[in-house]
């Protein structure tokens, strides 16, 4: 069985085919880039999203060397995510389902972050932790859902560093930038508030104060201090939640498991905890098709369930923990 995978929910329009292996067999993005210093601009961003969808869904059939006719079902991301951006995807995939006559398969995209992020790494049971632009959630799954032990209270990580980036001036998205201008630090450390609230964290007051710090210290300081921070706030109540769950895994997803020092501070947490880190390949941490095919192909082989081309809305707040995932134990 082949599920095409389409991907919208905020810069990247992605469409991908993953087989019922898991293989990925092809992988087609495109990402739109903000103007120096500002941010997605949601209109702008589907507009972009517009004028590459039918190239990269082409690509995507091409360089798997396959036809409309190889392809079982169709996933695409519900949500959520920016609302012009997701109906870009969504009347792709009905335009899709509807001429092709194929099953469609609406999916979570956080979902998808995490179910394609377990089975490229193996990890089968672990707790995770998503950092992206989108969320800041640390999870375990029990009894149908995933299960949130602990959140932003505000703004996520990726935001952090995306709007901190874009008040030097970068381009978004920024966590690349930081992490490369942190390890241009003599490790200077300059105070900033660390905000963890029970297990949940909070970045709003250390993006403001991080924003006055570069006005009186060195850039490069001042990424270092704002990575510093931010990850010790996560890796503390990763650590509290491996202790309260005794999860023997460690899995993190997302775009901003890119960040090496991140993945670091928590490895050394998973070791204290005696617990294997697994971390997404950076190819697949950021947004991607592949992780809406792979979740949808789980989905309709266990469930058998697609939605009619008339439902196949799109839902920008849609919480994790709100989804039933019949196919995990
Ligand atoms: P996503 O929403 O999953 O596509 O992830 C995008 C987020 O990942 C943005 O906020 C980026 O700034 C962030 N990101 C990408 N690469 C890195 C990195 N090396 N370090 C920290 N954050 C990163
Ligand atoms: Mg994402």
């Amino acid at each position: 069985m082949i599920c095409l995978g389409i991907e919208s929910t905020a810069h990247t329009f992605g469409c991908s085919l993953v087989d019922s292996s898991g293989k990925v067999l092809s992988d087609s993005r495109d990402a739109y880039k903000a103007p120096e210093g500002s941010g997605i601009h949601p209109r702008e961003a589907s507009r972009h999203h517009i004028e590459v969808c039918s190239d990269i869904f082409l690509n995507s059939l091409s360089s798997a060397g396959l036809s409309m006719k190889d392809v079982d079902i169709i996933g695409y991301s519900m949500g959520p995510g920016l609302g012009p951006c997701l109906r870009v995807g969504a009347v792709v995939a009905r335009t899709l389902a509807g001429f092709h006559k194929k099953p469609l398969v609406p999916v979570n995209h956080a979902l998808g972050h995490i179910e394609l992020g377990s089975m490229l790494t193996g990890a089968s049971d672990p707790l995770v932790l998503l950092v992206s632009g989108g969320h800041t959630m640390m999870l375990v799954f029990s009894q149908r859902r995933w299960r949130v032990f602990g959140e932003t209270l505000d703004i996520t990580i990726g935001q952090l560093l995306d709007q901190f980036g874009r008040a030097m001036g970068f381009a978004s998205p920024c966590g690349g930038k930081i992490e490369s201008l942190a390890g241009q630090s003599s490790g200077k450390y300059t105070q900033l508030p660390y905000v963890v609230k029970g297990n949940d964290v909070s970045f709003s007051g250390l993006l403001t104060a991080a924003k006055h710090s570069a006005a009186s210290n060195r850039l490069e300081d001042v990424c270092y201090s704002l990575q510093e921070t931010s990850f010790a706030m996560l890796a503390e109540a990763i650590e509290r939640a491996l202790s309260f769950t005794g999860r023997k895994e460690m899995l993190i997803v997302g775009g901003v498991s890119a960040n090496r020092r991140l993945s670091q501070m928590l490895e050394s947490a998973c070791e204290r905890h005696n617990c294997k880190f697994f971390s997404c390949p950076i190819k697949f941490a950021g947004d991607n098709g592949a992780q809406i095919a792979w979740t949808a192909m789980q989905d309709y082989q266990s469930s058998g369930k697609s939605v009619l081309v008339k439902d196949a809305t799109v839902r920008q707040s849609w919480r994790l923990d709100l989804v039933d995932v019949g196919w995990r134990g």
